[in-house]
């Protein structure tokens, strides 16, 4: 059976058809790893008969396998694969049509966000940031017939939920598409597209690929027409993935749902722990009921994710103390990854956007967030407790 045939299965659930897409091809000569194919170019039969790939800044068979892969977990028509999550974003914008309208939440990823200002003062888009969850802002933003809507959720790092099919439909009632970045709860545990949503937006950097070894990122379109109109766009800009890094990260994605139960688990009893912890004055967490949008997230996802923050009853000293007390929480941007990191927004990963906006946000100084890994829980606890003793 080939890959084709095997995949289309509909009887088989995500978790089978991603272990086995692009495995076990007679093309391939039954390959149980697909090989790479790094070439740059592809011999035609004729001149004017080129075969199904020609050059691979249009098309390459271990970049479209992963494509495939990810249309696939999210229910998509085709992905585009880029060099990174923000190539995906600005492949997003380069959809729309000059002067276009964007709304976007207010406290979307720091890049994004940047990228979006950016493109914004030259004039080659509209702009407006709005708090997602205030049914007033998203009613006077849509009034203005936005092209394109932007929701992230969970949020970061205050994993704030918004209701995805809600929004979609008033989207849809201006005429304003609806793209969603997956990137924090990936296929495994939340799907756009079924929600409403027209276009889904990764960086693959993170769950997806899952090893902290790639920076990648995808659209995923869910109609046929879309699809191919980001992917010339693709091939026009060049911002394409290299065939190593999608190899990479087809190796990554075959465990995703495994690495998914097994973080987002381990969040879990961490949540609890620390929710319990006196030196701990709150924390942000989908999965724990005192969250504001528990009952969202029960409906929305298949699960609260791998990723948390939480605020310390202390100063800027006593944060010092505790992320330097810790040996298995690496301090580090991002997130994803197989290993747990800690980050201080206030200093890192929301520096850029200045202590005033980050107050308008809810990001306080005292707030650390943490992506959870796939170590035993006790020993993160541990770790944890010991830092938190220092505080
Ligand atoms: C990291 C990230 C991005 C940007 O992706 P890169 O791969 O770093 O370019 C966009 N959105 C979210 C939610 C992210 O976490």
């Amino acid at each position: 059976m080939n890959d084709t045939q095997r995949a289309d299965k509909p009887s088989l659930a995500p978790e089978t058809r991603i272990v086995i897409h692009g495995t076990a091809n007679p093309a391939d000569h039954g390959a149980a790893s697909p090989p790479i194919y790094l070439s740059t170019t592809f011999a035609y039969a004729a001149p004017d008969v080129p075969r199904d790939f020609d050059y691979s800044r249009m098309a390459n068979p271990t970049r479209d396998q992963l494509g495939a892969a990810l249309a696939d977990l999210e229910g998509g028509a085709g992905a585009v694969i880029t060099a990174s999550g923000m190539a995906a974003i600005d492949l997003l914008i380069n959809g729309l049509e000059a002067g276009d309208l964007i709304v976007a939440p207010h406290d979307c990823y720091g890049g994004t966000g940047s990228l979006l200002r950016a493109r914004a003062a030259r004039g080659q888009i509209r702009v407006n940031f709005i708090d997602l969850d205030q049914p007033d802002a998203v009613a006077e933003a849509l009034a203005h017939k936005p092209r394109l809507l932007l929701i992230e959720t969970p949020s970061n790092p205050l994993m704030r939920i918004v209701d995805i099919a809600a929004l979609a439909d008033q989207a849809r009632s201006v005429g304003a598409k609806v793209a969603v970045d997956n990137t924090f709860l990936t296929p495994a545990l939340q799907n756009p597209l079924a929600l409403g949503a027209d276009y889904v937006i990764h960086s693959t950097t993170k769950f997806i690929n899952g090893h902290s070894d790639v920076v990648g990122g995808a659209v995923v379109a869910g109609q046929p027409a879309e699809f191919e109109r980001f992917r010339a766009w693709a091939s026009l800009t060049g911002a394409i993935a290299s065939p190593f890094d999608s190899w990479l990260t087809l190796r990554g994605v075959r465990t995703l749902f495994a690495r998914m139960e097994r973080q987002q688990a381990n969040a879990h009893a961490i949540a609890r722990f620390l929710n319990s912890h006196p030196a701990v004055a709150k924390v942000y967490y989908p999965g724990l009921e005192c969250h504001p949008h528990y009952a969202l997230a029960q409906r929305q996802q298949r699960g609260a994710g791998a990723m948390l923050s939480f605020e310390l009853n202390t100063d800027a000293a006593g944060i010092s103390r505790m992320l330097a007390a810790l040996k298995l929480f690496t301090l580090a941007k991002s997130l994803g990854g197989v290993e747990s990191l800690i980050a201080h927004p206030a200093s890192m990963t929301h520096a850029e956007m200045g202590k005033e906006l980050r107050a308008n946000a809810g990001i306080h100084d005292n707030l650390l967030r943490l992506s959870v890994g796939m170590e035993a829980a006790v020993d993160l606890i541990a770790d944890l407790e010991r830092g938190l003793s220092l505080c």
